[in-house]
């Protein structure tokens, strides 16, 4: 065991033996689908309180072995993150702003009561990896590796603390295109009886317990036929938040963009926080501030709000459609994506696939 408690570790390869077949894994590259297939391998490393970060390593993609007592599966002390391998036409493989990313966990662990993983090692177990599968980045289109890192307690006590003993992983899944007939926009859902995160609680953080406790906002939402859900602020109820897994703009008719700004209960997306400046490097002023349910609805009544559209990871930039409440229904630029959405959209992928050239220094070659 080589204990490494802050410095970068190093991710040695055992190539899995029984690789799937090169067949096999065309026929799932044609139509991926998101998080239903994973590649041959997965990174992993460990954690003691007594010996910090070691065993580092990337193996054969296969099922944990967990003592049933295991912290997380009690008290779900867990954390996550999600990012993209582009597949460039000349061939080649690269990220998109994971050093936001490897932030972003760092801040969610703290929250989480779990242990950091330094920034070079986040990178290097990604690195790996994705070097290891490099040939499960599909090629064409809006598609993608997705990278999946996440840090789980595994240590075997059912006390009520911070666990003295962590994995941290990464695991990959190819990723077809968000929108494979044409950008669509979502509808959304307002949920008015469920809230997502309160102050102090864990909305900026990116761990499971937020997802599990939207899902049931997310069934009422698809049982109004809607995609998405909308969820307002804990306290007043009055200030729009994001969706459960997507932030917000508004884009007014003077050209302005508006995005709820970072509370401490919603997260802080990465395309987000790119927006914010592709949106300005197009010419748009853009404003972090809270925008209130009403403001949403006048403004759409009243014209000054001309587009709404989501952003994550996943959609990159998705635009909104209609808006769905218990109190009726508010339909966004006749239903169809604007034109300043699509602006941006294009800006971010253009970058992204490396048809535009990254004057922000965003991406990273594998
Ligand atoms: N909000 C929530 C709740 C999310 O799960 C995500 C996806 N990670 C986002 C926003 C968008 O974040 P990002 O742009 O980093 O994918």
């Amino acid at each position: 065991m080589t204990a490494t408690p802050t410095a970068g570790l190093t991710f040695p390869v055992t190539p899995s033996a029984v690789p799937v077949s090169e067949e096999c894994r065309a026929e799932i590259l044609a139509a991926p689908g998101f998080g239903k297939h994973f590649t041959d391998h997965m990174a992993v490393a460990t954690w003691t309180v007594d010996a910090g970060w070691h065993d580092a390593a990337v193996v054969p993609y296969g099922p944990l072995q967990l003592d049933p007592a295991a912290a997380v599966l009690h008290y779900a002390q867990e954390v996550f993150e999600g990012l993209k391998a582009y597949r460039h036409a000349d061939g080649s493989v690269w990220t998109f702003r994971p050093e936001a990313n490897a932030a972003r966990m760092a801040r969610s662990a703290r929250r989480l009561a779990l242990p950091e993983v330094d920034e070079a090692t986040f990178l290097e177990a990604i690195t790996q990896l994705i070097r290891a599968d490099e040939a499960w980045v599909p090629t064409g289109g809006e598609s993608s590796l997705y990278l999946r890192p996440f840090m789980v307690a595994t240590e075997a006590f059912l006390g009520v603390r911070a666990a003295r003993e962590v994995k941290f992983l990464v695991i990959a899944s190819p990723a077809g295109s968000y929108f494979p007939g044409g950008v669509k926009p979502v509808s959304i859902w307002l949920s008015q009886n469920y809230t997502r995160a309160a102050f102090g609680g864990t909305g900026s953080a990116k761990c499971g317990g937020n997802y599990a406790a939207s899902l049931v906002a997310q069934t009422e939402a698809a049982e109004h036929g809607c995609d998405q859900v909308c969820f307002l602020d804990a306290g007043e109820r009055k200030y729009v938040e994001e969706l459960g897994g997507m932030n917000l703009y508004f884009v007014h008719d003077d050209g302005s963009i508006v995005t709820p700004e970072l509370t401490g209960t919603i997260l802080e997306g990465i395309t987000r926080d790119s927006i914010v400046q592709l949106a300005k490097d197009l010419g748009h002023e853009v404003s972090e501030r809270r925008v209130s349910i009403d403001e949403w609805r006048e403004g759409v009544a009243s014209g000054r709000i001309t587009e709404v559209f989501a952003c994550g990871t996943a959609a990159a930039v998705t635009p909104v459609g209609r808006l769905v409440s218990a109190d009726g229904e508010l339909v966004h630029g006749g239903g169809a994506a604007g034109e300043v959405t699509m602006a941006i959209r294009g800006k971010l992928l253009d970058l992204q696939y490396g048809r535009a050239e990254d004057t922000h220094g965003w991406l990273r070659r594998i």
